[in-house]
């Protein structure tokens, strides 16, 4: 999952930026409104933590135009502008949720995740695929209840396959969900990736291969 900071606070920034790479994100971070402006129209992201005071274009204009060219990104506005009619302007002009400065960086850790398992429409922490059980909170698999140890990009890749079961995922769509300025991931990588977790996990991975198009999860049925 790959995640947009816009705060030009740098200190903060950084500290949001190594907090949700900690917690597994593929993390961006830009200072500027017009710049992230700019990155949106064609950057695909899974979630964008959005402060409101910023050089260029303030949050608030920003999100305005994210919602008016009808981008549905989870939003989530971290701002020092606390009072009640400042939050409530944010979450009406479409932010999905809201938390004010100065806040801990394992609320908001836990608020991004809580966003993303909302808009991958899953409402369990824990992702349940067959034997095999994926805790999104400290991103533990188990397999029949074993740990299974992963590579931290195997892990990228199967939480976002677990993420899109029943629909055919490319390898490109996978790489750009994982990837981060700091660490771009060649698609081609991915066909390693994949290739590896269906050697740890066989059979309970029933993955297929749709010929020129990419992969796809079946859906599980019990
Ligand atoms: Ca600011």
């Amino acid at each position: 999952m790959r995640i947009l900071i816009l705060e030009d606070n740098l200190t903060l920034a950084n500290g949001l930026k190594s907090a949700l790479e900690q917690a597994g994100y593929a993390v961006d971070l830009l200072h500027d409104g017009q710049q992230g402006a700019n990155l949106l129209k064609f950057q695909v992201y899974d979630l964008l933590l959005l402060d409101l005071g910023l050089p260029s274009i303030d949050g608030i204009d920003l999100l305005r135009q994210l919602r008016r060219a009808n981008n549905a990104l989870p939003v989530l506005i971290i701002s020092a502008r606390d009072q009640l009619d400042h939050r409530i302007e944010g979450l009406d002009v479409g932010a999905d949720d809201y938390i004010c400065k100065p806040f801990e960086l394992d609320e908001v850790v836990a608020r991004t995740r809580a966003l993303l398992r909302r808009s991958t429409q899953k409402a369990e922490p824990v992702i349940q695929h067959g034997r095999l059980e994926f805790a999104t909170v400290n991103r533990q698999l188990t397999v029949d209840g074993n740990d299974i140890e992963l590579h931290r990009r195997e892990l990228s890749v199967l939480e976002y396959i677990l993420t899109h079961p029943g629909r055919v995922i490319s390898k490109e769509q996978i790489a750009e969900h994982i990837s981060s300025f700091d660490d771009d991931i060649n698609p081609v990588a991915i066909e390693t990736y994949i290739s590896r977790l269906r050697k740890k996990l066989g059979e309970d991975l029933n993955l297929k291969t749709v010929r020129g198009l990419g992969y796809l999860l079946e859906l599980n049925n019990d």
